[in-house]
């Protein structure tokens, strides 16, 4: 890391699980990266060693970054580690956390517990809210149960995701249309196609972000999570961008890192340029972190959904803004040498340059200003 930052090393989990800090799994994901990587499967290692040292849980109620709690800056730094270890993990690993965010907001008490008994027992959760023409649709059945019909797209994780929330139309009996409808699917109880050639992205591609088809099957009203619109309900939908935000500079840092590297290894750091083009990195790699400990804070302890919204909006902007830099720093650092796989730098920047690409950057920045012409109390 370029300079300090708070680190998670306190967090203590489940005592049944081996202590095994995330500064520890950072550094273990980075050894693996090459080969993960050349695998271009979904990241069973990584996964694998987040459920057993107890991170998939570390957000439920009790637990060390239990969600009902001021814990959205721990939160943002465990992000940022894992996405400096690997921005794929990342992808899935904030999915996960997402998926049992939502269940916290809007889940009843029974689901609460048996979804998170299910997170505690090792199953992966995410939201697959993207898709095509071809979307999703719940339709009711005679027996009044759900039957979907479409099918998602950019699905991180893959099937190894067992229970994603995945959002659709919902029909009452007359075909009516009552809304943006999140349900929770079971994988483990069906087979739905796979198209994974539908994933050839330039990088990520470990997240595994297939498109699945749900035609057919059918869930239990029990398993609709939340009300219609929900999903599109605010702070929760945009005020999670902070999240993705936090991996994403994981990802400028590890590119920092691997720039910093290379150099030392040419033994160019003497040369003004390059000291100057690292300081550059590092200025912004600190500011990014400034303003994930801040988005922390607002979120935690704002009462005004549109403060935070529009914290989440400057601060995905901005981080997106410090890690194009970076990228492009490290470029004319390292030069094409870089650009050449197994070169870290060559993953790293295939990875970032595709996580980067979030929904509708426009119009994020738009409503930042919109914000502060209408909404923001004067300084
Ligand atoms: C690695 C990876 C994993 C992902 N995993 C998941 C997942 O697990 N679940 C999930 O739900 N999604 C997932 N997604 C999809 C993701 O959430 C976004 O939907 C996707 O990345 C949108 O990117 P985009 O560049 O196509 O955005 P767009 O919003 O299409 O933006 C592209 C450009 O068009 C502009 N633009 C947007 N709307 C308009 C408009 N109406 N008119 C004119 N210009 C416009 C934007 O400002 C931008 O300049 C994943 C994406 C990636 C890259």
């Amino acid at each position: 890391m370029a300079t300090s930052f708070p680190s998670n090393s306190h967090l203590s989990r489940d005592p049944s699980t081996e202590f095994i800090s995330i500064e520890q799994l950072r550094r273990q994901f980075t050894e693996w990266s090459a080969s993960t990587r050349h695998s271009q499967a979904f990241p069973h290692r990584e996964m694998d060693a987040l459920r057993q040292a107890g991170y998939l849980g570390v957000t439920l109620p009790g637990a060390p970054l239990d969600q009902r709690k001021a814990s959205t800056a721990g939160l943002l730094r465990l992000l940022y580690q894992i996405g400096q270890g690997s921005l794929s993990v990342g992808r899935i690993y904030e999915g996960h956390i997402n998926a049992l965010y939502l269940i916290g907001v809007f889940g009843t008490p029974a689901q609460q517990e048996r979804w998170y008994a299910d997170a505690r027992a090792g199953h992966l959760f995410g939201v697959w809210n993207t898709q095509m023409g071809d979307g999703i649709h719940f339709h009711p059945t005679a027996t009044d149960d759900l039957r979907i019909q479409g099918s998602k797209s950019f699905c991180s994780g893959s099937v190894q995701v067992t229970r994603p929330i995945v959002p659709g139309v919902l029909h009452d009996h007359n075909g009516k249309e009552l809304g943006w409808q999140m349900s929770v699917v079971a994988l483990d109880r069906h087979s739905p196609p796979v198209d994974a050639s539908f994933w050839t992205p330039v990088g990520m591609q470990n997240s595994v972000s297939h498109k699945i088809d749900f035609s057919d099957i059918v869930i239990a009203r029990d398993e609709l999570l939340g009300a219609p619109e929900d999903y599109n309900s605010q702070p929760h939908l945009s005020g999670g961008a902070i999240r993705f935000a936090a991996v994403h500079l994981g990802g400028g840092a590890a590119v920092y890192e691997a720039t910093r590297t290379a150099l030392r290894q040419a033994g160019r750091t003497a040369d003004p340029y390059q000291r100057t083009r690292l300081a550059k990195m590092a200025i912004r790699l600190e500011s990014g972190r400034h303003w994930l400990d801040r988005a922390g804070h607002v979120n935690d302890h704002s009462t005004d959904p549109r403060e935070i919204v529009n914290y989440a909006n400057m601060v995905r902007t901005a981080i997106a803004d410090y890690c194009s830099e970076i990228l492009q720093l490290a470029e004319v650092s390292v030069g094409v040498r870089g650009m050449l796989h197994p070169h870290p730098l060559a993953r790293l920047h295939g990875d970032l340059t595709t996580y980067l690409r979030q929904p509708a950057p426009d119009a994020t920045l738009e409503s930042v200003g919109q914000y502060y012409f209408n909404d923001a109390p004067s300084d």
